[in-house]
């Protein structure tokens, strides 16, 4: 069992946190949110003073923080990088933008440590059942010592090749997630003017070319997926504020990159809508009264 710093402990932080000390390791864990900390402390943590402090003898450190800029922050302006013992292997699972991804892992190699950029699917209730997927970037070195600690806090972990392809693949796997969701709206929307049950076109296209997770298992209407925030009044889940920061990310890379991503960039314009107009605490399947015009 290891010493892990742990950076971020918020909502998906802190239950990540959760199931390492259930796993038998060590933690140190450190936010800017004091009760963040306490809630870790109680799981058994250690409470760090600050993100130096939390890597001070860690053999791995796991962040978990909101966007680029305060991963950069943590590792450089803060000075875990500087602070970590020579090889320390940083497992880096925010959601965060490719370049700042690949500038952080230069930024460890240059200072003597392994990285891997580890971005996860599955929302909060993954984080906290462990059943998170982890998007790995990173050398084979390097995956190989963060695959069995990602492991404990996911059922799946895969290797996306070389430095900052975890991000690539979370950016490209939520612009789906965020197209495929407008769609379904749109369709469920169009079913009621011509009197068609949702239930009914749940049971046809859930079994046909139309099945796709944002309606078999998402369905943003209340009924036939039991377990969606639509039968939740859209309560998050997955906030749409969330959503529109990776739609936001993925029309980044296409930009620089030169991809024409046209449907990605209808659904970052629609979910900025969706933002703007106060929702962006709510579901991103609540979209669908917006489509509908309510
Ligand atoms: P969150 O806001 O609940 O947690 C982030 C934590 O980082 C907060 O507790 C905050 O205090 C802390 N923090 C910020 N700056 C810090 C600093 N300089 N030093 C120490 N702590 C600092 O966010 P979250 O929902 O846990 O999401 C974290 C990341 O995971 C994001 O990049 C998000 O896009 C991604 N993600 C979230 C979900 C989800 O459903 N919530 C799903 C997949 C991926």
């Amino acid at each position: 069992m290891a010493t892990i710093g742990f950076i971020g402990l918020g909502n998906m932080g802190g239950p990540m946190a959760e199931n390492l000390l259930k796993a038998g390791h060590a933690v140190q864990g450190f936010d800017m949110v004091k009760d963040s900390v306490d809630r870790a402390v109680a799981a058994g943590a250690t409470a760090a003073a600050s993100a130096a402090a939390a890597v001070d003898g860690a053999e791995v450190v796991v962040t978990m923080l909101p966007a680029g800029s305060h991963v950069r922050s943590v590792l450089i302006g803060d000075g875990a990088l500087e602070a970590a013992a020579s090889g320390t292997l940083f497992i880096e699972c925010s959601t965060i933008d490719v370049a700042t991804a690949r500038e952080m892992h230069a930024a460890a190699e240059a200072a003597g440590m392994a990285m891997v950029d580890a971005p996860v699917s599955g929302g909060t209730a993954g984080a906290a059942a462990a059943t998170l997927t982890f998007m790995v970037g990173g050398t084979d070195d390097a995956f190989a010592r963060a695959q069995p600690v990602c492991g404990q806090m996911g059922k799946a972990v895969i290797h996306a090749g070389g430095a900052g392809n975890g991000q690539a693949a979370k950016i490209c796997n939520n612009m789906i997630l965020g197209v495929t969701m407008i769609g379904v709206c749109e369709a469920l929307v169009l079913a009621e003017t011509l009197g068609l049950d949702h239930q009914k076109l749940y049971d046809i296209s859930s079994q046909s070319s139309g099945s796709c997770w944002s309606l078999n298992t998402y369905c943003p209407v209340p009924g036939p997926a039991p377990a969606s925030p639509a039968n939740n009044d859209y309560k998050p889940g997955f906030a749409a504020e969330m959503m529109l920061k990776d739609l936001k990310l993925a029309q980044q890379a296409a930009q620089a990159g030169g991809a024409a991503t046209p449907m990605g960039a209808a659904a970052a314009a629609l979910y900025g809508l969706f933002v703007n107009g106060g929702k962006g605490q709510t579901d991103f399947s609540g979209i669908i009264r917006m489509i509908r015009g309510n």
